[in-house]
């Protein structure tokens, strides 16, 4: 699934090829791929201009003045340019039309029958269900090691807590493994056993991580690609995550695989002691 910083790239790519084009199609698959439903999703979007775009936690926005797309890619789910228009099916789930450019440009936001492409008023954005509960993005000024020392004061695993994203918004199970080893610390820790030294760890190991994910246009394993098709490069870079079995590039110790908070997990026992 698309995390901070796939979903970052993707939002930028969709600025750098939309913004200031006006929408001349619009169509969805089916009804459950947006609030709006089929005959609706067209008729609110054709003539509203991007403006820019968004993220808040995993979830794209696009700003079309007096109307918000609220749009989240699960799994699969992708943003692709086609070559022309094409009217939606059960893998280009949304397709969007922009004229005023040279050309055309039409974007497919593919695989949404899980995801969606809401339509929200301005002022109603923060009432999304998935919005209204997020917790600080990693690059606001709200995200401190203060902030987290409170959010920590749980007995709950400090994987559990990271994903969670009513704590910090964006985080999936590829990032909180490598700030989690980047940090030195086990993902089963009880959160409220951490000292000051770990949490900065934490803090500073989430920034730092992400940053370098989104310059290297993030993490490709099989469906990511961004807008323009490329695949990211930072899965070269991880250091556990996917590495069961092989050495741990800090002190060759086997990279060992774990459930923690029901998911598979990846960590060095010996640079992440428990
Ligand atoms: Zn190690």
């Amino acid at each position: 699934m698309p995390e901070l910083p796939e979903v970052t790239v993707i939002a930028e790519d969709v600025r750098s090829l939309a913004q200031g084009m006006e929408v001349t199609r619009a169509a969805i698959f089916r009804d459950d791929v947006s609030n709006a439903g089929v005959e609706g999703f067209g008729e609110r979007l054709v003539g509203k201009t991007l403006r820019g775009t968004g993220r808040r936690g995993k979830i794209i926005t696009l700003d079309f003045g007096d109307v918000v797309g609220v749009i989240h890619l699960v799994i699969s789910g992708r943003v692709l340019r086609l070559p022309g228009w094409r009217e939606p099916d059960k893998i280009h789930t949304a397709v969007v039309e922009f004229g005023g450019g040279e050309e055309p440009l039409v974007l497919a936001f593919t695989r949404l029958w899980l995801g969606y492409f809401d339509l929200y008023e301005p002022d109603a954005v923060d009432e999304h269900p998935l919005l209204k509960r997020l917790g600080p993005d990693p690059f606001s000024d709200a995200f401190t090691p203060e902030y987290l020392r409170g959010v920590f004061k749980r007995k709950a695993s400090i994987k559990g807590l990271l994903l969670d994203q009513s704590v910090v918004s964006g985080l999936g199970n590829i990032y909180v493994d490598e700030v989690l080893f980047e940090a030195k610390v086990h993902p089963t820790r009880k959160a409220n056993t951490l000292t000051s030294v770990e949490i900065r760890a934490i803090y500073s190991a989430t920034r730092d991580i992400l940053g370098r994910a989104i310059e290297l246009r993030g993490t490709t394993f099989d469906s990511y690609h961004d807008a323009f098709g490329e695949t990211g490069k930072f899965q070269y870079q991880l250091k556990v995550f996917t590495h069961a079995g092989e050495s741990c590039p800090v002190c060759g110790t086997e990279i060992q695989k774990l459930r923690v908070a029901g998911r598979g997990t990846h960590v060095c026992p010996v640079c992440q002691p428990l």
